[in-house]
């Protein structure tokens, strides 16, 4: 059996595992990249991209509803959902095809097939041994399934990506950021949702704020929330229409799509860990000390897989400066996992950094002041259909430190990186004030807050 050895293998061909072998090639290591599927993992095809093309398509086609308020005498006559998909898909093949340049000329091999463990050191890929140094695990997650019965009527974020028409009906259950950017991106494209709670409210760990400003203009965009709902069986009629039936005997019927959005499972199941003596947590997840070190000398775990803040820029973040750590003489270097910003594209979109104004008064208690405001933007003043936004500070201590900023509306995605790094580098109230506006925009209000 032939063997090949490098300085560095990335298990997975997604954010984490490029960026690992990215930065071992930059230092002048020899590395490689085992993927089994397509090279860009979840972000570029079923994750990050092709939803922001949809939720584009969704605020154009919100943006064509508002224009009437401007003067334009618009009459959409269709919207073509095969059109968009095929533009999109063909974007994602084009970035496809520019990794496998980006790889070669970078002089990372590409490794095509499933990998697994033989040891700590070796790992084998059809039949093949290929041996490193250090070996990065990075293989993500996958969309979970519910264990009842007709769970498999239903589609995940995946079977979302392959619709080739749009769905009439559809029913989302989840309460995160999957069921709540879906929902709002089909509605807006003219689909009927009902959005299925399993509790009262969704997306739990954000600030109490965001959850309840975005429940009233969900509603006002005409999704229909469910709260309190548990799935136990789904059927599907002669009509190919599904029915779901719900604890208590409630049933909710006519569905001509049902997508689960109920979180995902770590990719750890085929890896074979205990060949190398890696451990795993009760989830599947594998537990990583803060230098990305799994219990296995060599061998560091990135992304997903580690079941911390699952977004591409932290995939990406762990494993440049692992790579750093590594290969350029910088012992110390390692992501700090507070205070990471992070955008819900739903509509109108959250952006949220640090602490939630609970989470900041449990740690610190009557030290914390929270500043806050609500109103109608600028843009929505003149439209027929109004949209709010929403946005709050929490500061703590004498010096008011933020420590936390929360904001719901048209275009804060695009504001929050920018106030982020002044988080990061610990601002003050203060310095907030003192900073002057900008003006007319809904961002000057962040400087402004009484
Ligand atoms: P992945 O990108 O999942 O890559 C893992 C790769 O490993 C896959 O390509 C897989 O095929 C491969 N693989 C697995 N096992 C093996 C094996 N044994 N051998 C070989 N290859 C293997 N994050 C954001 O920051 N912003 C967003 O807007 C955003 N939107 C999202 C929308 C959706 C619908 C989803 C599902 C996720 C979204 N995310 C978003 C999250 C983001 O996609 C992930 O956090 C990110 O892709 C994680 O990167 P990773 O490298 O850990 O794993
Ligand atoms: P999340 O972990 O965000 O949410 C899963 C939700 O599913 C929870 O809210 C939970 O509800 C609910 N749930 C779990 N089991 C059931 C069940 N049996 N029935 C009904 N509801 C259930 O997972 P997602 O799949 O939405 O997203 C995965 C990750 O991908 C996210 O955490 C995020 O890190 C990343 N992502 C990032 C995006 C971005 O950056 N914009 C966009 C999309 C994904 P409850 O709260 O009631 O427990």
């Amino acid at each position: 059996m032939s063997s090949k050895h490098y300085d560095l293998l990335a298990i997975g061909g997604g954010s984490g595992g490029l960026s690992a072998a990215e930065r071992a090639a930059m230092h002048g290591k020899k590395a490689a990249v085992i993927e089994s599927d397509r090279m860009g993992g979840t972000c570029v095809n079923v994750g990050c991209v092709p939803k922001k093309v949809m939720w584009n398509a969704a605020s154009i086609a919100h943006a064509l509803r508002d224009a009437q308020g401007y003067g334009f005498d618009v009459m959409v006559n269709n919207f073509d959902w095969q059109q968009l998909v095929s533009a999109r898909d063909e974007m994602i093949q084009g970035i496809n095809t520019w990794y496998g340049t980006y790889l070669k000329d970078s002089d990372i091999d590409v490794i095509t097939g499933q990998a697994s463990f033989v040891d700590a050191h070796t790992l084998e890929v059809n039949g093949e041994h290929y041996s490193a140094d250090h070996i990065v695990v990075s293989p993500g997650g996958v969309p979970m399934l519910p264990a009842i019965p007709g769970a498999e009527h239903g589609i995940t974020s995946d079977g979302f990506f392959a619709l080739q028409e749009q769905p009439k009906r559809v029913a989302i259950v989840g309460a995160g950021y999957i069921a709540v950017e879906l929902a709002g991106l089909l509605r807006a494209l003219g689909s009927e949702v009902d959005l299925l709670l399993r509790g009262q409210h969704f997306l739990s760990s954000f600030d109490s704020m965001l959850r309840e400003v975005l429940m009233e203009e969900m509603v006002n965009d005409g999704v229909n929330i469910l709260p309190n709902i548990s799935i136990n069986e789904v059927v599907k009629g002669d009509d190919g229409l599904l029915t779901l039936h719900a604890q208590g005997g409630h049933e909710l019927t006519g569905f001509d799509c049902l997508i689960w959005a109920i979180g995902r499972a770590p990719n750890t199941m085929d890896l074979q860990l205990e060949n190398a003596g890696i451990a795993k947590d009760e989830r599947g997840y594998i537990p990583t000390d803060e230098f990305q070190n799994t219990n296995v000398p060599g061998v560091y775990a990135v992304g997903d897989v580690t079941g911390r803040a699952q977004l591409t820029p932290v995939a990406i973040a762990a494993a440049r400066r692992l790579g750093d750590r590594l290969f350029n003489n910088q012992p110390e270097r390692k992501l700090e996992y507070e205070n990471i910003p992070t955008v819900m594209f739903s509509h109108p979109p959250i952006g949220t950094v640090g602490l939630t104004e609970a989470e900041a008064r449990k740690v610190h208690g009557d030290a914390v002041k929270t500043y806050q405001t609500r109103f109608t933007p600028m843009y929505h003043a003149i439209t027929p259909h109004k949209s709010e936004t929403a946005m709050k500070l929490v500061c703590v201590g004498a010096k008011e430190k933020i420590v936390g900023i929360h904001m719901i509306g048209h275009g804060v995605d695009e504001m929050l990186q920018g106030f982020a790094v002044a988080l990061k580098m610990g601002a003050t109230k203060q310095q907030f004030d003192d900073t002057v506006a900008i003006h007319p925009t809904s961002s000057e209000e962040l400087v402004t807050l009484r």
